[in-house]
């Protein structure tokens, strides 16, 4: 997994830990201007919550780089580290478009995270149990066949990436659907009840359907689709890539 864009992640965490210490000093230089009781009440309070925060985040973000260099698999570290993202995600994604770096650019990183904290765990899955859930881009756009349907509708003519999927799929045993938004992917993640699920699509709904996952506690290992010509349009995806991230997930 590319190490560089798994760093703009941490790197804007490390940013964000700053600012709230800055914050917490200026809220402590007021606080600090009088001497009225209450006022040392709330600033005692704000003092033990600022440090249980900074505790947290200072604890999961040791871990996720911990976990990037050192490559470890533990489920206690993966929960933490993913507590952690989580919390991070909003003020990391804030303060990364105030130095001018791209929303796309920190969802990328963001999935590489998440994939590194997915495969971390270590946990593994019978082939029955896994997902994979391709947007329906991929698809040829002059393709008759209704595959958001069944899947098993694709005539196999090879001019898209479905047919390499349906090959995977037969020869792993996993599911495997197209969906046409993310209301369909949630309503496939429903009907199949997976424990695992290997995500194709682009930044943005890789990052929400993370998200939406991570709230059903379903692990989700993203790869993104490539668009060379432009976005939701006859989109690809590299077949090693998802096979690899099957890999992750099946028992040996
Ligand atoms: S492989 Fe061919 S038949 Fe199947 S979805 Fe793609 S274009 Fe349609």
């Amino acid at each position: 997994m590319n190490k560089g864009k798994k760093r703009l992640f941490i790197l804007l965490g490390m940013a964000t830990v700053l600012l709230y210490c800055l914050v917490f000093a200026v809220i402590w230089l007021i606080m600090t201007s009088e001497s009225a009781f209450w006022r040392h009440v709330i600033l005692i309070g704000l003092m033990a919550a600022f440090v249980v925060l900074m505790l947290q985040m200072v604890l999961g973000l040791s871990c996720l780089i911990f976990g990037l260099l050192r490559g470890v698999e533990s489920p206690a570290l993966q929960k933490l580290g993913r507590n952690i993202v989580e919390l991070f995600y909003p003020m990391v994604m804030r303060i990364g478009q105030l130095f001018g770096i791209s929303k796309e650019e920190i969802e990328d990183s963001y999935i590489k995270i998440n994939n590194q904290i997915t495969v971390s765990s270590g946990q593994k899955y019978q082939p029955e149990e896994i997902l994979v859930l391709a947007p329906h881009c991929l698809q040829r756009a002059d393709c008759p066949y209704k595959i958001t349907m069944d899947v098993h509708n694709c005539h196999r003519c090879g001019r898209c990436s479905v047919d390499g999927l349906l090959c995977i799929a037969e020869e792993t045993g996993v599911h495997f659907v197209v969906a046409s938004g993310g209301t369909f992917a949630r309503k496939f993640a429903q009907e199949y009840q997976p424990k695992a699920i290997v995500a194709i699509a682009c930044e943005r709904d890789l990052t929400s359907g993370i998200k939406d996952m991570h709230m059903q506690h379903i692990p989700v290992v993203g790869v993104l689709n490539e668009r060379p010509n432009g976005p939701c349009h006859n989109t690809t995806v590299q077949l090693c890539k998802v096979r690899q991230a099957i890999n992750y997930f099946m028992k040996e």
